[in-house]
């Protein structure tokens, strides 16, 4: 497969793809974006799961993005094209009508090769993106952040509790004595 040099006014076909988002559901939460935990003393707690959780202070979706690629080839008309000095050597820029651009290895004369072009790019690039948007699920790192933090929030909620359940034995006499 080669890319031929193309020159003003020519049509080209240029490899793309469609890109679409769906949902699947949280494998983590079940969609339900709450998960169980179970604390060192046998407490079940609900938490926020972390699986589907965007970040931040959002609230967990229950869902996760993912994207489906399908292969396209566009064809353009050509109305210039540079030459640049880079990595690899000389590199090929084209532009087309519409203010696009491409660089040259993804401009082809013909449907069938830039589809072609399209298809590989696709095989390289829709496993690694859907597999980066799923990393959190399953994600035994954070889980084990998410179940320290809870522990420690409950041993602190436990102290409290205790520290108040003092404070009203004091108070009880006081009470007594009112009546
Ligand atoms: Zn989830």
């Amino acid at each position: 497969m080669t890319t031929h040099p193309f020159g003003i006014g020519d049509t080209v076909w240029v490899a793309s793809y469609e890109r679409t988002q769906r949902f699947v559901v949280c494998p983590d939460c079940g969609g339900t974006t709450r998960v169980k935990v179970t604390l060192f003393d046998g407490t079940e707690i609900m938490i926020e799961c972390g699986g589907c959780n965007p970040g931040g202070f959002m609230p967990s979706t229950g869902h996760i993005e993912q994207y489906d690629w399908e292969s396209a080839a566009e064809d353009l008309t050509v109305v210039g094209s540079e030459i640049k000095n880079g990595l690899r050597g000389n590199e090929i820029n084209y532009f087309f009508l519409g203010g696009r651009y491409s660089p040259a290895e993804f401009v082809f004369a013909t449907a069938g090769e830039a589809i072609a072009k399209s298809e590989e790019l696709r095989l390289k690039h829709e496993t690694e993106e859907n597999e980066r948007l799923m990393s959190k699920t399953k994600d035994h790192k954070s889980w084990s952040w998410n179940y320290s933090y809870h522990l420690r929030m409950a041993k602190r909620a436990k102290a409290e509790m205790e520290l108040h359940e003092r404070k009203a034995e004091i108070c009880k006499p006081h009470l007594k004595s009112k009546k």
